[in-house]
């Protein structure tokens, strides 16, 4: 199928990209490409302009400092996780770049336009949400930070406005000893998880003292598995204590269910992997 006409866009700048997009109803940000360029060819996307970040220098790089890692949000999944400290701070970000489509996607998806789609079957949403990352964008009306639980609406929407653009991704490094990790059940066709759990785990005299288990896939957005994060809370991370938290790990929560799956087989699914991600954080 070919997507409906439009007109394309260098941006130079993120000020020359909002300026595009400002009292342009019909524009759209193209970043990798990788999700909105077979959304149009299929028509479930027709913007009439797209505006292209691909020569905005500003918004590419990794840097860490003082506890934070700042990513630019036109680096590409394969930039991150090849960028100088982020395997040693981020194994979980690696966990899920790792298992994100295939090579070509990895070298062109970026991190900013995966937050911002907000596909219901990312991978990197849910990492983001457990390591309680936030976002800065750009509008007409300046700038502004968004956290995690404000940004996902719903199923591919967020709360940017049409004229917004991420410009950068920040991640607090994890305390150390904190447990993390990421693991998914893939699409067999499309590779977007049908399942996949990303957990982060902070411990404080051999108990747990925080716990952050995020869905994705089985939900119409990246959502916490509160009654399985409290059941750890207090704990011992033991045999016992792991598998009592992973039993209720899909308790509370919407599921959906398809073609492929469906919503008694995803919630069986959250509780193994959940039982895996944590086995899988404890034993790194
Ligand atoms: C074959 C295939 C397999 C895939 N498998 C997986 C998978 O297993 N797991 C997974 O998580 N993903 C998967 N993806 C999706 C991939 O990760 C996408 O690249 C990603 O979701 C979107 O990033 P992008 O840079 O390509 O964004 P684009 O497609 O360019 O844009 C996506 C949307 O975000 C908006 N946008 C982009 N950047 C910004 C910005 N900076 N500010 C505001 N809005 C912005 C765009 O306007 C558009 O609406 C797959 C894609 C393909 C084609």
């Amino acid at each position: 199928m070919f997507p409906t006409s439009f007109s394309y866009h260098q941006a130079a700048s993120v000020a020359d990209a909002v300026a595009m997009l400002a009292g342009n109803p019909e524009a759209k940000i193209l970043a990798g490409g990788h999700s909105l360029i077979p959304a149009m060819k299929l028509r479930l996307a027709a913007p009439g302009m797209l505006v292209d970040l691909g020569r905005v220098s500003e918004l590419k790089g990794v840097s860490i400092e003082d506890g934070v890692a700042t990513i630019g949000a036109m680096t590409t999944y394969d930039e991150l996780r090849f960028a100088e400290g982020v395997s040693e701070a981020f194994p979980i970000l690696l966990d899920a770049i790792n298992v994100i489509g295939d090579q070509q996607v990895r070298a062109h998806g970026t991190i900013g336009g995966a937050l911002a789609h907000n596909d219901p079957g990312a991978d990197l949403t849910a990492v983001f949400l457990a390591l309680g990352g936030s976002v800065q964008v750009t509008g007409t009306s300046g700038e502004r930070t968004v956290r995690g639980e404000d940004l996902f609406v719903d199923l591919w929407t967020t709360s940017l406005e049409p004229d917004e653009v991420i410009t950068r991704v920040s991640l607090p490094v994890p305390a150390a000893g904190t447990l993390s990790a990421y693991k998914k059940h893939a699409h067999p066709a499309s590779g977007y998880a049908v399942v996949g759990i990303a957990i982060a785990i902070e411990q404080a005299d051999g108990v747990v003292s925080q716990a952050s288990i995020v869905i994705t896939g089985a939900t119409s957005k990246p959502t916490r598995a509160a009654t399985a994060e409290r059941a750890l809370v207090g704990k011992h991370l033991d045999h016992e204590s792991i598998a009592q938290a992973a039993a209720v790990a899909a308790e509370g929560l919407e599921i959906n269910g398809d073609t492929y799956a469906s919503e008694s087989y995803r919630a069986q699914l959250i509780k193994v992997l959940a039982k895996r991600a944590i086995e899988s954080a404890v034993s790194r």
